[in-house]
């Protein structure tokens, strides 16, 4: 007779692992986490002090019940902790009325008749003075409810609630090889081997060498902080430099936000040609004057009361999809699997409503959203299979 060693397993704990493992212990799910680093690491794709929160989601208009209930429950996660998780300031999106940036956050106010507010050039040039040469066109649209996100602090307080909520955690312990087997989950480590009714796969950039067959793509994606520049008279603290993300060519943007204690300003591009494919398990960690090419030449164009020369750079990693939106679901309508990934550089701040959607699809409930969009067999056309 098999021994299980719990319901359901969830292999990393980062930004979505830690969310799942807490929202399922919650519901009274046997669940234990595994972490191959320690909880608020910096190999992931969340580490570096800030994360962009926005509720009107150009990327989606899905994502703005996901990114409702994903706050509330990052304010829930902050209330149990004496540290900062979210800071809500409210963000500008800025960009040609045709651009991505303007109709797609436009489409998501529209479907959920989000509270947002519409600017004209004038009143952007005048409330946002640091933002400067503007493309022709632009107009603003302002998200009250936007603003930022602590995601080493928000990781950690999720994998703490997990664990106070009954689930198991062990952490610096690698997962090398699963195997779906009749009835479970067959999941290796270096000291034991654990077996489970089902996984949740919240691997990050790592996911795609469980899941080959899953279109996951890892970039090395440097971050960028930048000081301000000696001549200017602009503020570029987080109130009067909010949370933006602003079209500058017609096929690029710029994202980033001011300073408040303990975090500087940040500014990144959308794309790089320098944001390479990489094994997560070999990227180069090392800092070349290629990471701040573009982003440097951006700034000193449409920021320039920055000093373009970046204060501070740090290296993440993105995973992207074809299509830019996550993988959650059965691949392959599996009841033992379900994954958690694809963030596409946009997932952070729904990672604790993402956390949420798989305890339902863990638990066969409804889901808070429609998750077709989503769901990985998308791109699935053959069953789905595991390799180490
Ligand atoms: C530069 C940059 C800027 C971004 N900006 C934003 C933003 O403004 N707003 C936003 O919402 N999102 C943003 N994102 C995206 C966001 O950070 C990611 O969507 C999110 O962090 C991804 O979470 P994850 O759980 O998929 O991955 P991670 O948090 O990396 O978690 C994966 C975990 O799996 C663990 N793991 C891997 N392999 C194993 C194994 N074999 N055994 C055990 N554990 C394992 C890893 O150690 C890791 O802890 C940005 C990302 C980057 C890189």
């Amino acid at each position: 007779m098999v021994v299980f060693d719990a319901d359901v397993a969830v292999v990393g704990l980062g930004a979505m692992g830690s969310a799942a493992a807490w929202r399922l212990a919650e519901r009274g799910v046997d669940v234990l986490g595994i972490e191959r680093f320690h909880p608020g690491h910096v190999q992931g794709s969340s580490h570096g002090q800030t994360r962009l929160f926005r509720v009107a989601c150009l990327e989606h208009p899905n994502l703005v019940t996901l990114a409702r209930r994903s706050r509330e429950l990052w304010e829930e996660l902050q209330a149990r902790t004496s540290t900062p998780i979210i800071r809500i300031t409210g963000g500008i999106m800025m960009g040609p009325a045709e651009s991505d940036v303007i109709r797609g956050t436009l489409a998501a106010a529209a479907a959920h008749d989000l509270p947002v507010t519409h600017l004209n050039r004038d009143e952007l040039v005048s409330r946002f003075p640091q933002h400067e040469n503007l493309l022709e066109g632009t107009v603003g649209v302002w998200d009250p409810e936007a603003g930022v996100l602590h995601p080493e602090a928000g990781v950690i307080a999720a994998v703490a609630a997990a664990r106070e909520a009954g689930a198991q955690i062990f952490t610096d312990t690698r997962v090398g090889d699963i195997q779906l087997v009749e009835g479970g989950v067959r999941i290796q480590t270096p000291a034991r081997v654990f077996m489970v009714r089902q996984v949740v796969m919240a691997a990050g950039a790592w996911l795609g060498k469980f899941l080959p067959e899953l279109p996951l793509d890892p970039w090395r994606t440097p971050m960028t902080w930048f000081e301000t520049d000696a001549s200017t008279t602009h503020s570029f603290t987080l109130e009067d430099f909010p949370v933006f993300i602003r079209a500058v060519t017609p096929d690029n943007w710029i994202w980033g936000h001011g300073s408040a204690d303990g975090f500087g300003v940040k500014v990144g591009p959308d794309r790089d040609p320098n944001f390479v494919s990489v094994d997560p398990d070999s990227i180069d960690r090392g800092i070349s004057p290629h990471d701040h090419e573009l982003v440097s030449m951006l700034v000193s164009h449409a920021i320039p009361g920055l000093h373009p020369e970046p204060a501070k750079i740090t290296t993440c990693m993105v995973t992207q999809t074809p299509d830019g939106q996550f993988l959650i679901g059965r691949p392959g309508g599996d009841p033992r699997l379900v994954v958690a990934g694809g963030c596409s550089g946009h997932a952070f701040k729904h990672a604790t409503g993402i956390g949420e959607l798989v305890a339902q699809i863990v638990t066969g409930d409804d889901t808070l959203i429609d998750t077709a969009f989503v769901d990985p067999n998308r791109f699935l056309r053959e069953e789905k299979s595991l390799a180490s």
